[in-house]
């Protein structure tokens, strides 16, 4: 047996409580947290349901036994394949994202990036990782990524800012570990994660390296302090609540106010020029995972407006027709860019296999900013009913439930009953505190379009295709496509 969501829930209750919302401290068992548990607890069904054996499930290397794919490296292509079939089953069930990557994405980065600053630098991180590896995975730890820092002025670095808490730096070096300090905000899961990697969020220079700090620790770890926004449904948790309805998720201000952390689980401490390399390494691999929590998104909205066009009785018009269609190239070119990206990945010398941040960053990029659009499709398919609804319990009492039952239904094939729930869940979906989540999530989960841009423009080959045009139009007697010999799968030695 694999470890269970009862096993979880009994593990994260435990912990100290250093949650805070709406001014007060709350324990990781409070119900506004609930709906975002209850995401998690899918990432923990489906490893142990046999159905999802192989899927859901991978044998890891480091502990050699089976484990939950969310807390195992990918090794080779198809592993990476496996990690976005699994986001993608999982948010199809969530209703949205299943929250389990960015720990993921984050002990990738680690892993990847402690090695290379031991080949560059000499030191030990990488060793030291493993171990904490170790017990990562014989755990199955559900555990989150904090990367980004609060910023304060954009335009200023690290160094520079007038408050140095606005991003999170070393304050102290002990013979035992560090102190360190400093504001992480709009981190996913926090709250209900069990550990949280911590990364730098940018390129950092020299005057910065007291912000070139990475490390892994329990979430309720001494002196960290949690500032949770539980984003969920009306409050509704009743037994009749549909199943979106029950899920949520929640992001925090985390603040780490002088916090000791154990050399052991240090994995980088003033190695600046390796700042922008990890930072790369979370966005690039989150940005895979996108591909396979994104074409879930473009799926459940397709299902709804066809739900919707079907309800309105005008699933057959052209209109509609074009309009679903273009869910369809949403999802499936979000979801191709993610198998390009895990196909054409490389092989890094930490024996972790790491996805194409070409193919990642434009999977990412051009379908998380089409979700306006997409909301825009549902909407126009659904028409205004989704911000005008009376509430459901104007349909369950009072002198209007007669009327409300006949107004409900528009085409006569549907029951008022399941008229109200078509139209309450276009409600939910469309016009929700957790609809305008997943839109801004779509522009800056995983870096926001400018940062997708800077990736881009250091990974893709403008030179080469200036080559190709140069050629083309008579400028270069020869054409050097030497590159095309590249665009081929690498493959390498094993993690351990
Ligand atoms: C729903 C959601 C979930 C998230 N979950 C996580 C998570 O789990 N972990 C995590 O670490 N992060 C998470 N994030 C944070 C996410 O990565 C950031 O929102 C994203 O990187 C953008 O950063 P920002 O919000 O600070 O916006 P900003 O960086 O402030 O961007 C705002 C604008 O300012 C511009 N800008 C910024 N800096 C400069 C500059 N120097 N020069 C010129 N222009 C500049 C940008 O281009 C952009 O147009 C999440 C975000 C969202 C919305």
């Amino acid at each position: 047996m694999l470890r269970t969501k009862e096993q979880y829930h009994e593990s994260l209750f435990k912990m100290r409580p250093n949650i805070y919302i709406g001014g007060n401290k709350v324990g990781r068992d409070d119900p506004m947290i609930a709906p975002g548990i209850k995401v998690y607890d899918i990432s923990f069904d489906l490893a142990n349901d046999p159905a999802w054996k192989g899927i859901a499930t991978a044998h890891s290397p480091i502990v050699n036994k089976e484990v939950n794919r969310f807390c195992h490296l990918p090794e080779n292509p198809y592993d990476l394949m496996l990690k976005q079939k699994l986001i993608h089953l999982g948010s199809r069930r969530a209703g949205g994202c299943i929250q389990r990557c960015m720990g993921q994405d984050g002990i990738t980065a680690l892993a990847v990036c402690t090695k290379e600053i031991d080949e560059a630098k000499g030191t030990d991180y990488h060793a030291r990782f493993l171990k904490f590896l170790h017990y990562y995975i014989e755990n199955e730890i559900a555990g989150c990524c904090a990367q980004t820092d609060s910023k304060g002025d954009r335009l200023k670095r690290p160094s520079q800012q007038e408050n140095p808490d606005h991003y999170l730096r070393i304050v102290e070096k002990r013979s035992d570990g560090i102190i360190v300090r400093g504001y992480k905000m709009s981190i996913t899961t926090a709250a209900y994660a069990e550990e949280m990697a911590v990364v730098p969020t940018r390129a950092l220079t020299e005057e910065d390296q007291d912000y070139a700090v990475a490390f892994v620790i329990p979430s309720d770890t001494e002196g960290v302090k949690m500032v949770t926004r539980p984003v969920w449904m009306r409050g509704k948790d009743s037994k009749d609540s549909n199943p979106y309805c029950q899920m949520g998720v929640s992001d925090s201000v985390i603040i780490f106010d002088n916090v000791f952390v154990p050399w052991e689980r240090v994995f980088m401490c003033g190695e600046w020029e390796f700042g922008r390399r990890i930072a790369l390494l979370f966005a690039n691999s989150h940005r895979h995972s996108y591909c396979g929590c994104k074409p879930a998104i473009s799926d459940i909205l397709c299902g709804t407006s066809l739900l919707a066009a079907e309800a309105n009785n005008i699933a057959k018009a052209s209109h509609v027709r074009e309009k679903i269609s273009e869910f369809a190239s949403a999802s499936a070119l979000a979801y191709s860019a993610g198998i390009a990206a895990a196909l054409f990945g490389q092989k890094t010398s930490s024996g972790v296999f790491f996805p194409n941040e070409i193919y990642a960053n434009v999977g990412r990029r051009l379908t998380g900013e089409l979700i306006y659009h997409e909301y825009n499709i549902l909407t126009e398919i659904a028409g205004g009913i989704s911000a005008t609804m009376p509430f459901h319990e104007d349909f369950e009492k009072g002198e209007n439930v007669e009327d409300l039952k006949k107004f409900i239904v528009r085409n006569p094939n549907f029951s008022a009953e399941d008229s109200l729930k078509i139209w309450k869940f276009v409600e939910d979906l469309g016009c929700s505190p957790i609809s305008a989540w997943y839109k801004i999530a779509g522009v800056h989960g995983g870096g926001s379009p400018i940062m997708e841009t800077i990736s881009l423009n250091l990974d893709y080959d403008y030179e080469e295709k200036k080559r190709v045009a140069r050629y083309l139009a008579g400028l270069d007697p020869e054409l050097d496509d030497s590159s095309m010999l590249d665009l081929a799968p690498t493959l390498g030695t094993s993690l351990v």
